[in-house]
């Protein structure tokens, strides 16, 4: 069995084409399409589910990446696919901080209950520092650079003035340090922004274009800066990962672990936040806003503008799935701006 695709040097999109092939005993050998070699045994993993336009990625263990020109059948992959809770390998140095931490989380897991997932998430968050929080948002966002994005097309003294709002709502805001606002082309992805952990904010030169405003797309910063504020990105990888993962981290995550955390926060970029987090970033635009002299209602209108404009792509992921109550949203930023 055998699949053509690309093959992405580390950390780098340049890449050469190549055919992964799978041998009867579930060994897999790489062959560069150029005849450069005359290929080579490789381990690898599947990293986490698709975002909405992008390739599935399959890492090698040679640090490279593998992006198949079309989804692999389900035998190819076998064994080798892995969810976070897989991968998650020997915990690091045990302090009694962390094994209290660890034995609150197991009490929550025989609980069994649900609701406390989320609990445990945010207490897990709590010992992440933000010098990882950013690691892993600066990693994640590279991965999706590689994959799916272009240098963007946006004049620079445009991009600078959105980022002189950025910084100036991230100060005013109590955001710091604030985050950097990236400006990419991104065709796969259309009218979009993201706000990855610890930033940076990913903003789509089709949105800037879209929105036709700048108005506007200062105002979905502030959302985005409400994000990042409440480390939203941290604390949903960590709800999705679940109480295993959080366990492993709060007794000291290696390397692997925060392959599994980047491969969530590419994932939770597909799936979105959940509603509450959208309305907490909504209601702290919706304090900044009008504290920086602006109105909520630039966000109301960008969200309408979204609605008419995502077609497909409400339901394929970006902005607006990560909205699905997008009206009731637009009626609480323009009924009581300010009040949430
Ligand atoms: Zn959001």
């Amino acid at each position: 069995m055998r699949i053509r695709g690309h093959l992405y040097r580390p950390g780098s999109s340049e890449r050469v084409e190549a055919v992964l092939a799978r041998d009867g005993g579930g060994r897999f050998r790489l062959v560069r399409a150029d005849g450069d070699d005359a290929g080579r045994d490789v381990g690898l993993r599947v990293a986490g589910p698709l975002l909405a336009g992008v390739p599935r990625t399959i890492a090698l263990d040679t640090g490279e990446r593998f992006v198949p020109f079309e989804e692999p059948p389900g035998a190819f992959l076998g064994e080798t696919g892995t969810g976070p809770w897989r991968r998650v390998t020997s915990p690091g140095r045990v302090t009694p901080f962390r094994m209290a931490v660890l034995a609150a989380l197991v009490v929550l897991a025989i609980a069994g209950l649900r609701a406390a997932a989320p609990v445990a998430a945010d207490l897990a968050a709590a010992l992440v520092p933000h010098r990882t929080e950013a690691l892993m948002g600066e990693l994640a966002f590279r991965e999706i650079d590689a994959l799916a994005l272009e240098p963007s097309e946006l004049a620079e003294s445009h991009k600078a003035r959105l980022r002189a709002a950025a910084r100036a709502l991230a100060r005013l805001g109590g955001v710091d340090p604030a985050p950097e606002v990236r400006f990419r082309r991104a065709p796969a992805l259309g009218a979009n922004a993201f706000a990855f952990p610890g930033g940076p904010i990913l903003v789509t030169d089709e949105l800037v274009e879209l929105l036709g405003d700048d108005d506007r797309v200062v105002a979905v910063l502030a959302h985005e800066l409400g994000h990042v504020e409440a480390r939203h990105g941290l604390r949903q990888a960590l709800r999705i990962g679940g109480v295993f993962l959080i366990a492993s981290l709060a007794l000291g995550g290696d390397e692997t672990l925060m392959e599994e955390l980047v491969a969530l926060t590419v994932s939770i970029d597909a799936a979105g936040y959940s509603r509450t987090f959208e309305r907490e970033a909504d209601a702290f635009a919706g304090r900044l806003l009008p504290a920086a002299g602006r109105s909520p209602g630039d966000l109301a209108d960008a969200l309408r503008i979204l609605i008419e404009d995502c077609g497909e792509r409400c339901e394929g992921g970006g902005w607006l799935s990560t909205h699905p109550d997008a009206s009731s949203r637009i009626e609480a930023l323009t009924d009581r701006p300010g009040t949430d």
